[in-house]
């Protein structure tokens, strides 16, 4: 049996790193990591052609880390370069987070307030400088930058850059850094100008590429329902099936375990048995492939998978996508959605969020720059109860995406902390309360706040 070896180890990193993006929360390399953390680490100049979203930061910082290592001297020895002041601060997070278990010392250098405290910053000893071209170019003329040690610059979003008229600071700044070194150019779309300048900025560039589709296709019609829990989006499913909604489907989930949940609740008592399939990892490499084969041919309607099985299926005229659970990896939803209404073939996408998800479908919609329809769950729908743990997992989940927006957020879940509480919620619990909640706060996830209709609960078959 195979399994895809698809992990953060393979590239090699150190330990540091490794625990870094394991804190993170990163388990799979992103398509754009995969393709440059092994290039950049050879040393070779390279061209990446990534929108925000898909995970470029990391593809270019991780493999820079690890050449930087640890701090040295006083000199900068790599550059980072943004268009904008929140990127810039953005990156700087970033390589803050990724960086932590080292020693390195970054600055961010951007415009809009006094420079005294990033001067500061540099004349302490710097390793990495992620800056703004035109307040790079300012210190530098007061003499307050020595760049002679720089051996890596990076263009982020380069488009962007050329857009804003920064091109003649980023060619004075060519002319002054040796140009002995390795460059790496990223940019979310590869217009004639960007292509003449990286001609100019590379040394025989490998190209890297993620899939350009920004916009989701306008063939697919998208609409996505919140839920409280796994077993309502269970409970959707079957509704869908059994009105004949969806026909031809390939349904997303999360990991292995949900996929074979999903396909045990289908199986015989919605979908017969032979016209629905699993595929995960952990199927082995024919298995898939019949399954896929026979999902092509039409013997089977039905097909549920992880993103990691799915990759790089060519499987025409899918009637609907359903998104099981919300990719992690928010380049997945292009990818994801884009199996339906291909060729013009009207297609449909169909998200289930429970409320820890919501997170990540504002990034998603971020990035394919629209919102996704949201419809209220069907009257004959069954509201199911959240079971304790899983409403336990959810809450956790929100307060750490409230923490990692927001480092000063202390965290509203008290659970852990207070046993007899959690001891007493799940008394109550499974006395045959749902929902819950034993912090006068609301740590429960009520289907009240997420705006479910009084008449599913009363609605229970
Ligand atoms: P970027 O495209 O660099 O702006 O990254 C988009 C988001 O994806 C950021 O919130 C990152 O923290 C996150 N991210 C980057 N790499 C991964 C990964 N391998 N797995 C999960 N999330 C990631």
């Amino acid at each position: 049996m195979e399994e895809i070896e698809n992990t953060f180890e393979q590239f090699e990193l150190n330990r540091q790193l490794l625990n870094a993006i394991a804190d993170a929360g990163y388990t799979i390399p992103t398509p754009i990591q995969q393709k440059t953390i092994p290039l950049t680490l050879q040393g070779h100049d390279v061209l990446g052609i990534a929108q925000t979203g898909t995970g470029k930061t990391a593809a270019y910082l991780l493999p820079i880390l690890m050449k930087v290592k640890y701090a040295q001297g006083k000199l900068p020895r790599c550059l980072v370069f943004a268009p904008t002041r929140e990127l810039v601060i953005q990156i700087d997070k970033a390589v803050g987070e990724l960086a932590k278990y080292t020693d390195l010392r970054h600055v961010a250098l951007y415009g809009g307030l006094g420079p005294k405290t990033q001067i500061e910053a540099i004349q302490a000893g710097v390793d990495i400088i992620i800056a703004t071209p035109g307040r790079f170019m300012d210190l530098y003329l007061r003499g307050d930058i020595g760049v002679k040690d720089i051996k890596i610059m990076i263009l982020d979003e380069a488009d962007k850059m050329m857009d804003m008229g920064f091109m003649p600071q980023i060619r004075s700044i060519l002319e002054v850094i040796p140009t002995k070194r390795q460059n790496l150019l990223f940019s979310a779309t590869f217009p004639e100008k960007v292509e003449r300048f990286s001609y100019e900025f590379l040394e025989f560039p490998t190209r890297v590429e993620v899939s350009p589709q920004a916009t989701t296709a306008e063939t697919i019609k998208q609409r996505m329902f919140t839920v409280p829990n796994m077993q309502t989006k269970i409970n959707i499913l079957e509704y869908l099936f059994k009105t004949g909604e969806i026909q031809k489907t390939i349904i997303f989930t999360r990991s292995k375990d949900i996929a074979d949940k999903v396909f045990e609740a289908l199986k015989g008592a919605v979908v017969p048995k032979g016209e629905i399939r699993v595929i995960h990892a952990n199927k082995g490499q024919n298995t898939r492939i019949n399954s896929m084969d026979a999902f092509r041919e039409d013997a089977v309607k039905v097909l549920v998978a992880t993103d990691v099985a799915a990759r790089g299926i060519d499987i025409e005229h899918v009637t609907h996508v359903i998104n099981f659970d919300v990719p992690l990896i928010y380049e997945d939803y292009v990818h994801r959605i884009g199996r339906t209404g291909r060729a013009n073939n009207v297609g449909e996408a169909i998200t289930f969020l429970t409320p820890p998800e919501e997170y990540h479908i504002k990034k998603i919609e971020k990035i394919i720059r629209m919102e996704i329809p949201r419809e209220l769950i069907p009257i004959d729908v069954t509201i199911a109860p959240t079971p304790f743990d899983e409403n336990q997992a959810m809450l956790l989940e929100i307060d750490n995406q409230r923490k990692k927006e927001d480092p000063n957020f202390k965290g509203a879940f008290h659970e852990k902390k207070n046993p007899r509480a959690a001891a007493a919620k799940k008394k109550a619990l499974t006395s045959g309360k749902s929902g819950g909640g034993s912090s006068p706060k609301s740590s429960s996830i009520s289907g009240k706040k997420y705006g479910f209709s009084k008449s599913n609960k009363a609605s229970k078959r």
